[in-house]
Formats: structure tokens, C-alpha cells, sequence
């Protein structure tokens, strides 16, 4: 049986010069490939007791909302500032070039509930860490946080310290 990494593209210099980019659309686009990494992800969460699954657009959204649906709870979506109808909380974050916004409903996640976070992958963790800070700001309460890929070299672990933090894959 194939390992998950064999399903990862890596493309050098993608944005930018110097940078590999790891690609999961390799991933996707096979369905051994997406069965395995939905499959590992969840097994993450198997003794994990929370209530809710938050991931931000757009990659979040394709693992996130599967495993939600596996294990029988609510997927709350985080978006890029403007695209959210309701009454939202937002936060602005740092990126490597510029900033960023992004927000979600404000009813969405209630005080006391449990939350696990789920994205693609973990570089800085900029964009997980201002997700922790939005779901503090509702009262709920992240319990874990788990990614299909991390980059350790960008040591986003560290910025998300004090919370339980897993990856399926890593690369240095
Ligand atoms: P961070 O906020 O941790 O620095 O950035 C993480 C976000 O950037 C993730 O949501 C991820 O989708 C995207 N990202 C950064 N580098 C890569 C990469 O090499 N591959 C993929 N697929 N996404 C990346």
C-alpha cells in the first residue's frame, strides 16, 4: 500500500524562488489518495471528545467537512473577510507579505463548546493561530488542532504552543 507522502507533489520554487511547494490536489485527485488522508486525519480525533470542526477556506473546507460528516458533527466554516451574510467577529492577521482578515458567524460556535481545528497544512501557523484567537473570542474552547501536513522548519508549533497540535505528515 502506497504511504500518504507518495500522493504529495512537491514543486520547487512555487510561489517564489526557493520555496517547494507541497501540493494536495496530487492527493485529491486520486481516491486511494483522499480515502487515505481523510482516513488518517480522523483517526487523530479518535479519542478526542468535542462538539464542533472549524477550518478556513478553502483547504480546510475539503478536510474538515468530511470528517465532520464521518463523525457526526457541525462543520463551521472561517472565510476571508466580506463573505460571511451574518453578524460576524473578525481578526486581522499578520502575513508574510501584508495582512489578512478573516471572520466568521458570530452564532456560530457558543460558549463552553469544544473545538477542533482542521486545515491542509501548518507553515508560520499565522492563519491557526488568529483561528484560536476567533473561537476564544466566542467563549469556545479549542481541544485540537490537526493538520495533514506540517512544515517543521517554519516551526508553527511553536507559535501554537499551549494547544494540542498534530500532523499526519512532516517535512523538515
Ligand atoms: P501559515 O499561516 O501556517 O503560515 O500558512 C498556512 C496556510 O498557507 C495554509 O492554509 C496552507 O493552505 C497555505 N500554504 C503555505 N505553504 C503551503 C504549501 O507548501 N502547500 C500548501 N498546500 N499550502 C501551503
Amino acid at each position: 500500500m502506497k504511504d500518504l507522502k507518495d500522493y504529495v507533489r512537491s514543486i520547487p520554487d512555487f510561489p517564489e524562488p526557493g520555496i517547494i511547494f507541497r501540493d494536495i490536489t496530487s492527493i485529491l485527485q486520486s481516491k486511494e489518495g483522499l480515502k487515505l488522508a481523510i482516513d488518517k486525519m480522523q483517526e487523530l480525533l479518535k479519542d478526542v471528545d468535542f462538539d464542533l470542526i472549524v477550518g478556513p477556506e478553502s483547504r480546510g473546507f475539503i478536510f474538515g467537512v468530511p470528517i465532520a460528516y464521518n463523525m457526526n458533527k457541525a462543520f463551521i466554516p472561517v472565510r476571508k473577510k466580506g463573505k460571511l451574510p451574518c453578524e460576524t467577529v473578525s481578526i486581522d492577521y499578520e502575513l508574510e507579505y501584508g495582512k489578512a482578515s478573516i471572520e466568521v458567524h458570530k452564532d456560530a460556535i457558543k460558549p463552553g463548546q469544544k473545538v477542533v481545528i482542521i486545515d491542509d497544512l501548518i507553515a508560520t501557523g499565522g492563519t491557526i493561530e488568529a483561528i484560536t484567537k476567533l473561537v476564544e473570542m466566542l467563549g469556545g474552547e479549542v481541544v485540537k488542532i490537526i493538520f495533514l501536513i506540517e512544515l517543521k522548519g517554519l516551526k508553527g508549533r511553536e507559535r501554537l504552543a499551549g494547544f494540542d497540535v498534530d500532523a499526519v505528515i512532516q517535512y523538515d
